[in-house]
Parts: C-alpha cells; structure tokens; sequence
C-alpha cells in the first residue's frame, strides 16, 4: 500500500543508495536545471607564443555561475558530472559556446584559435563528434581554429574508442592536445599511436622546473615532444624566469597567471578598437 509518508521513506533510501554510489541526485538535478537556464559561463585563458609573447590560442574553461554560491570552479560540479549522464549535456553547452565565440571573433577578424577540454565519458560517446560537426557546419568556423583537449587518463579508460575518435576529429581538421600530460601514467607506446597535434605538459612539472633533477624530465620531454612534431605546450608558467627557461628548451606556447588569468570572452584580449564603444564625435 502506498501511502505519502512510505514513498518519503523509500525516496530518502533511494538517496542515501544514489549518493553513496557517488551519484548526488541533488546535485544532478541542479546542474542540470542550471545548463537549462545558461548558468555555465565560459573564461578564456590565453596560450601565448613563447617568443613573441602574443596569444596564439585560447582555452575555454567552464564557471558555474550559481545564483546563491557565486562562481563555482569546476572541481566542485565537474567529477559529479562526469559520473552521471550531465557530462554530456555540459559538454554540449560548452562546445556550442565555445565554437560560437571562435567564429564570432573569427568574424571580427581576430583568428584566436579555441580549446576545449573533453572528458573520459564524452570521448568514449561517439555522440561528440556529429556535435562538433554540426557546430562546425553551423557557425562556418575553420576546424583548424578548434583544438580539443584530452588528459591522458581520460585516453587510458579505453584507448581503442577513444583514438578512434581523435581520428575522426583529426579528419575534419579538429586539432588535438593531450592534456596534464605526464601525471597520467599514459604508456610511451600510446604516445606513438594517439593522433596528436599538441602537448601540454602539466603544471606539476613546470613548477618543479629549476630543480636540477625537474629540469631533466623537462628537457626530455620537450626533446620527445619536438621530435614527434608536436606543438608543446607548459600550463601553471606563474613568472617570467620559468617563462624563460621553458623558452630556451623549445616550448611554443606557454599558459598561465603571468601571461592572463581566465577572464570572461570580452576582456579575454579579444576586443577589437571598433568594438570598444564608439565615442562622441568619432562619425
Ligand atoms: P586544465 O584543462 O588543465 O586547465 C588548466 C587549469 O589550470 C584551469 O583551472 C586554470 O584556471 C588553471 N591555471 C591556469 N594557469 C595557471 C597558473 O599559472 N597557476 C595555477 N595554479 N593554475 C593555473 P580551472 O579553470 O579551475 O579548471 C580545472 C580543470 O577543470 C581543467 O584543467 C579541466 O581539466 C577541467 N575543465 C575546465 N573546463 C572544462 C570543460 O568545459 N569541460 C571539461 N570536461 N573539463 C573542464
Ligand atoms: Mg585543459
Ligand atoms: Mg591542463
Ligand atoms: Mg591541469
């Protein structure tokens, strides 16, 4: 017999079951909610050139605009996410964002080539791929200004899918980068196979780099990076001694709080002089 009281009972079971298999209804269900009401903003991090320090790209990194809790970072919303269906629904809001903003400043004249970041479960789908396509058709942004990032981890979680996928994305001229690189304990031989185009080694490393033996994983990296032809890549660069040192040993683009934070679109170095607002007397 049904009554309101035992279904309480049974929905607060169902809960306790759901959250300790780590899935968090609540949570779920709000972000949910939110992706519907264009709560997820981007930011935009720059990636500079290492010699000429302008911006060659940028990353689009995803915010919770929360309503009561503020700007939420995604390690409070993300490994939620990614362990229920909502990755997907996220990954999507972010694509079609992020692809609409490139071809935006495209549009305006500014080729900032953008990356997003994929996570395990969407890179096993192959649901990303006609997506991606689809933006691709729709804006008329070249896939050449699109980069995908990937973690090495992610990529490990099933090698085979996953590379299948980067080649499909490769096809269409998407480029990819493999993410954290060096803390995901990725075997060299999948280095070999993945269809890469860029490299970024994580931020632990580049902090550690004017450490005699920091330096030497740093210098071997970069010398594999740039013998497999691959645009590297060091995120977390905090000052300009580290900025110069990756420099010296053969990195092309350097990320981090010394080049620019993430900033929302318009303050991402991305305004042009015609779009500054147009003042008094200047028609
Ligand atoms: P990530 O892709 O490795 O992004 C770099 C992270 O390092 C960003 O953190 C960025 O704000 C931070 N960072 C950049 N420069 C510096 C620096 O000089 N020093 C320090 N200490 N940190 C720096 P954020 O924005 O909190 O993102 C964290 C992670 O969340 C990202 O790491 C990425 O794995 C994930 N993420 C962000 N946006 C998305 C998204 O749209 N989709 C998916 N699947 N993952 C995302
Ligand atoms: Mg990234
Ligand atoms: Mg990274
Ligand atoms: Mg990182």
């Amino acid at each position: 017999m049904y009554t309101a009281k035992r279904d309480r009972t049974q929905v607060e079971l169902w809960r306790a079951a759901l959250t300790a298999g780590n899935i968090d209804l609540g949570l779920d269900t709000d972000l949910r909610a939110a992706i519907g009401k264009g709560e997820l903003v981007l930011h935009y991090q720059p990636l500079v050139d290492a010699r000429t320090r302008e911006t060659a790209s940028v990353e689009a990194l995803v915010r919770w605009s929360h309503p009561r809790r503020g700007l939420l970072p995604p390690r409070v919303f993300l490994p939620q996410a990614e362990r229920s269906d909502v990755i997907h629904l996220l990954t999507a809001a972010v694509l079609a964002d992020a692809v609409r903003q490139a071809a935006a400043w495209h549009r305006a004249g500014r080729d900032v080539p953008v990356a997003v970041n994929l996570a395990a479960p969407v890179l096993a789908s192959d649901r990303v791929v006609a997506t991606i396509d689809a933006l691709l058709a729709e804006t008329g942004l070249p896939p050449r200004a699109l980069i995908v990032e990937v973690t090495e981890s992610a990529v490990m979680t099933r090698p085979a899918e996953c590379a299948d996928r980067l080649r499909s994305l490769r096809r269409m001229g998407v480029l990819v980068a493999i993410d954290d690189f060096g803390i995901g304990n990725t075997s060299l031989g999948l280095l070999t196979q993945l269809p890469l185009d860029e490299l970024k080694l994580d931020r632990s490393f580049v902090t550690r780099i004017h450490e005699p033996r920091g330096r030497v994983i740093v210098e071997s990296v970069a010398r594999m990076a740039n013998g497999l032809g691959l645009t590297l890549v060091a995120e977390g660069v905090e000052d300009e001694r580290t900025a110069e040192t990756l420099t010296e040993l053969g990195f092309h683009l350097l990320q981090g709080y010394h080049f620019g934070r993430p900033e929302p679109a318009l303050a991402a170095g991305t305004a042009t002089r015609d779009q500054q607002g147009v003042t008094p007397g200047s028609r």
